[in-house]
This record gives structure tokens, C-alpha cells and sequence, in this order.
């Protein structure tokens, strides 16, 4: 496991006090509408170079909290990145603050375009957010993006389709580190992979964190990745925090029952 970041590491990324509802509509005309409260009043602090894992079954507000935290959804609380308050700011408009705060997800071969080819793959973020770029330095970047995960560049030209699950999954990380975010949350990148590659992608993702001091919010019901790679552990429940800790002491000494409950049904 991994040294845990201490805490004089300046603060990345913050929410105080999360939440975010959906309107759910059931019955005759929606007549039996309610709230679903999928985030409920959360907190949590991200440190540079830190690693926050996320676990709780599924449904637990894992994915909705990532969203919000990256200002992909609406919330309420505060959310601040380094010092800036994003509360109310919309991430899609704000470019070069969108750029900083990428976010990879699990299934690479439902979220990579099987008409685009890799290189243009991983370029699309560079015409929005570095649209003055040639053609020859774009392609540059993507040389370089794909070096960094391992990936041989000559792939930039084939299609996503013809890669394995790990592959795949190296050219989303591509595609979100082209960009130079220094925050990456991570949402379930290892959940669709055997055990064998899960662990290659737990390796490549701990490189670049060296290489880079990048923080990640890392989201998974699979507690051993998350084991392997967070500092700290955020234990959800229906939304809300039920424990979170150093990641060591959570593993090794669970308070609560939940806790215990996930970790036996885990090994
Ligand atoms: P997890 O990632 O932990 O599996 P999610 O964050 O995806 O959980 O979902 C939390 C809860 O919010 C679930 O009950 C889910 O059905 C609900 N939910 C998520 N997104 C939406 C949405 N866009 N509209 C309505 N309900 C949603
Ligand atoms: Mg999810």
C-alpha cells in the first residue's frame, strides 16, 4: 500500500456539506413523486498527491458525489478548488478550469467513440481546450499522451474496438492526462477488468501520480483496488459518510457494522 499524504499537503480540491437530489417520479402521471436524497450532506478534503477512495454498494451516491465534486451536475454545499469557490460555476463553460478536474469511467468501450480512431480519441479535449494547436503538435501531444500509459503510439491510428479491456481503459486514462488535469476522479476504472490487469492499471495509475502529484478521487465497490491505492477511505452509505479514515485503519480496524459488513462480503 501507499504512504499516506500528510496533512501540510496543500488542499486541492474541498466540499463542504454535498448534496444532491433527483426528483423521482413514480405512479399514475408521477403522482407519487419524490426526493432521493443521493448525496447527503458530504465532506471531504483532497490533498495534493492524496488519493481518496470512495467504496459502498451499489447505489450509495458514489458516482452522483464524483459528478458533483467535478461540477457535472448541480449540488448543494460548496465545492472549492484551490481556494476558488466553484459553487454555481458551470465546469462545461469554464474551460480552463474544466481542463484541470477530468474524470475517467469504468466501461472505456461504451465511453470511447468506435468511429474516431485513438489518436483522435484522445486529442478531442486538446480542440477544445488548446483549439490554437496545429495538427503536427496535436499529434505530438498524443505520441506522448500514449507513451505515458504505456501504450505503443503507433496505435493512434486503429480504432478503439481493436484493443483489449486494459488497453482501452489506458486510452481513457490517455485522453484525460493529455490535458495536464491535477485532479482525476476515477469512477470504477477497474471494475470491468480481470484481476491480472486491474493490478497493471493500479501500477500505471500510481506512476503517474508520482510523476505528477495528481490527487485522485478514486470511486469502486472493489475494496482491494481501493485498498491498494487510497491514502484515505470514505465509506458511503444511502449518501451519506458511514466511516472514513486512513485507508489502514478503516481496512484493518472497521468501527461500523456497514463497514465490516462490505469487507466481509469483499474476501
Ligand atoms: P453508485 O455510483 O454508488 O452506484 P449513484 O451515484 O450512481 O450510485 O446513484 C445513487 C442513487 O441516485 C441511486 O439510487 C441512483 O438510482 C440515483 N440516481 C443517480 N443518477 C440519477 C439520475 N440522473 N436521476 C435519478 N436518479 C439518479
Ligand atoms: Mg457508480
Amino acid at each position: 500500500h501507499k504512504e499516506p499524504v500528510p496533512d501540510t499537503a496543500p488542499v486541492l480540491l474541498q466540499g463542504r456539506g454535498v448534496s444532491v437530489s433527483f426528483k423521482i417520479k413514480e405512479g399514475f402521471f408521477g403522482k407519487n413523486s419524490f426526493e432521493l436524497k443521493a448525496v447527503d450532506n458530504l465532506s471531504l478534503t483532497l490533498r495534493q498527491g492524496q488519493t481518496i477512495g470512495i467504496v459502498g454498494e451499489s447505489g450509495s451516491g458514489k458516482s452522483t458525489l464524483g459528478r458533483a465534486l467535478l461540477r457535472l451536475i448541480s449540488s448543494r454545499g460548496e465545492i472549492i478548488f484551490e481556494g476558488q469557490d466553484l459553487t454555481g460555476a458551470d465546469l462545461r463553460r469554464d474551460r480552463p478550469l474544466r481542463r484541470q478536474l477530468q474524470i475517467v469511467f469504468q466501461d472505456p468501450y461504451g465511453s470511447l467513440s468506435p468511429r474516431l480512431t485513438v489518436g483522435q480519441i484522445i486529442t478531442e479535449g486538446l480542440l477544445v481546450h488548446e483549439p490554437e494547436l496545429s495538427r503536427k503538435e496535436r499529434d505530438r501531444r498524443a505520441v506522448e499522451a500514449l507513451k505515458e500509459v504505456q501504450l505503443d503510439p503507433a496505435m493512434r491510428n486503429r480504432y478503439p474496438h481493436e484493443f483489449s479491456g486494459g488497453q482501452r481503459q489506458r486510452i481513457a486514462i490517455a485522453r484525460a492526462m493529455i490535458l495536464k488535469p491535477k485532479v482525476l476522479v476515477l469512477d470504477e476504472p477497474t471494475s470491468a477488468l480481470d484481476r491480472s490487469v486491474q493490478k497493471e492499471i493500479v501500477d500505471l495509475l500510481r506512476k503517474l501520480q508520482r510523476e505528477h502529484n495528481l490527487s485522485y478521487l478514486f470511486i469502486s465497490h472493489d475494496l482491494s483496488v481501493v485498498r491498494a491505492l487510497a491514502d484515505t477511505v470514505i465509506v458511503m452509505k444511502e449518501g451519506k459518510v458511514v466511516e472514513e479514515g486512513l485507508t489502514e485503519d478503516v481496512f484493518a480496524r472497521p468501527q461500523k457494522d456497514y463497514t465490516k459488513e462490505l469487507m466481509a462480503a469483499a474476501f
